[in-house]
């Protein structure tokens, strides 16, 4: 599976589409793409000879000059379909157009895993997780602050109200691959931070670094697709910060809430998912009890 993004300006977002639904059709690629006026943010999944044409392909289109890829080895693919989607933006900040940011022109500086591992070593510097409460939840660096916000959109109001905490601090950011922060620090430095810095590449880069190895990250970092989670750390720091909402075990593996109006993303044990199914709590399984829907469905169970 191929994760990238690419700031970049895209004349025709609708013409662009097209072209490139017809690329990732041929080559039988599933996932998530966005594009936009400016640029492109996918993930997607395929044979590795097609993932390769894919990402020659971008390389040699001018328009993604420099374009950089995560890659993962996967067991087939991680996404049901494919879908491709022009939108305003390819990360939804929300700014008015008037005051978005272009991370080409503003954004914070870019620390490699090592300089963002000695960063985070700094007394007094404040290190932001540009992800929602959901992806923290799973897993943050160690002594992150995680606002408790559900999308990305709800961060400038909540970073504005934080401001003059953070003046004069060196703030670090970090994100899934790196396209958030790019958006997140740009936004910082305009409200008149000057010591703005991000993770460059993300914590995908950061697990992967053979030098840091994920350390001092906690807890498995949240994908957008099948996996769910996928480990980061791979020193003597990894941990599990994840429970069991029944039992209180540890736990990493999300499943969704049987009930379906509720269907909140929850972790609970196997054992206690037979013996008390998969609820977040005694109101939902009253629910799903008095609908007559079944407590346990055991092909929802991970392996
Ligand atoms: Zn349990
Ligand atoms: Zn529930």
């Amino acid at each position: 599976m191929l994760l990238y993004y690419r700031y970049t300006s895209i004349a025709d977002p609708a013409a662009y589409h097209a072209a490139h639904r017809a690329l990732c059709e041929s080559l039988e690629l599933r996932g998530r793409i966005i594009i936009g006026h400016e640029g492109i943010n996918g993930t997607v999944s395929g044979t590795v000879e097609n993932t390769n044409r894919y990402r020659a392909a971008l390389e040699a289109d001018p328009l993604l000059a420099g374009i950089e890829f995560k890659i993962d080895p996967t067991d087939g693919h991680v996404f049901p379909k494919l879908s491709i989607k022009v939108r305003d933006e390819i990360v939804t900040l929300g700014l008015p157009d008037e005051a978005d940011i272009d991370p080409n022109a503003l954004t914070g500086g870019r620390l490699s895993p090592v300089e963002f591992y000695e960063a985070m070593q700094e007394e007094d510097v404040v290190v932001i997780d540009g992800r929602n409460d959901y992806e923290a939840e799973l897993g943050r660096f160690k002594n992150a602050i995680c606002p408790p916000l559900r999308s990305f959109r709800d961060f400038p109001d909540w970073l504005r109200d934080k401001l003059p905490d953070l003046r004069g601090r060196k703030i670090l950011t970090y994100c899934t691959g790196g396209i958030r922060c790019e958006k997140l620090s740009g936004f910082l430095r305009r409200e008149g931070l000057d010591e703005v810095y991000q993770l460059d590449g993300g914590i995908v880069t950061y697990g992967k670094d053979p030098e840091v190895r994920g350390r001092d990250f906690e807890g498995l970092c949240y994908v957008f697709d099948e996996r769910i989670g996928v480990e980061v750390n791979h020193t003597e720091t990894r941990r599990i910060i994840t429970r069991c909402r029944v039992c209180g075990s540890v736990e990493s593996r999300y499943g969704n809430c049987r009930w379906p109006d509720c269907n909140e993303q929850i972790f609970v044990c196997p054992p206690c998912r037979e013996s008390h199914g998969l609820f977040c709590g005694e109101s939902c399984r009253e629910a799903a009890r008095a609908e007559g829907l079944p407590a346990v469905v055991p092909s929802e169970n991970p392996v």
